[in-house]
């Protein structure tokens, strides 16, 4: 799974003060247009450009291709129970036969049988599944998640979200995405 980024719209990687990206998925990006707008509002700083520069008869400056904001934004400490974020945390993988197709959602717990929409009852899965789990429980269909669902936090959700590059990465961007995981293998 990929994320489509045109090189012809000279993207800007946006870093936080503290040099992370803001997010891996999506990767942080920002049109040049908007880098741009931030330099002179002195809320960025550029870290690397493209060869590409704009021009004006009185003005010309070379795209950024990275930029750091000056002002730390706290990320959030957990994220948003969204149906993308149960995908991102199961890794686009059923969770019961790993198809990374026809994705949909389980409870766990049927909702028949009590089972609440939560983080902790709810898991990524493929249709056939789906179907065959049915009204039952984990033990009655004999299909249990590969992994118990849980709260993920945002740490968690950025980790799986760099398994899943944008198709485009500037070669300026690469220091600031991945420089950490060489650091500490996993
Ligand atoms: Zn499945």
């Amino acid at each position: 799974m990929t994320i489509a980024v045109s090189q012809d719209l000279s993207p800007t990687l946006v870093l936080n003060a503290d040099f992370r990206p803001l997010s891996y998925y999506p990767l942080s990006l920002w049109s040049w247009q908007d880098a741009i707008k931030a330099v002179f509002l002195d809320r960025v700083t550029i870290l690397a450009e493209y060869d590409r520069a704009v021009r004006s008869p009185t003005f010309s400056m070379r795209l950024p291709s990275v930029v750091c904001l000056k002002t730390y934004v706290k990320p959030a400490r957990h994220p948003a129970f969204t149906r993308f974020n149960v995908f991102l945390r199961d890794r686009f993988q059923c969770q019961y036969c790993g198809s990374p197709h026809e994705l949909t959602f389980d409870h766990v717990i049927p909702r028949s049988k009590g089972g609440l929409t939560t983080w902790e009852n709810v898991v990524a899965a493929c249709s056939p599944c789906n179907l065959k789990k049915g009204g039952l429980m984990p033990k009655a269909a004999g299909m249990i998640p590969h992994q118990t669902p849980y709260q993920p936090s945002v740490h968690d959700l950025h980790n799986n979200g760099r398994l899943f590059p944008p198709n485009f990465l500037h070669e300026s961007w690469l220091d600031y995405l991945y420089w950490d995981s060489e650091l500490d293998p996993e």
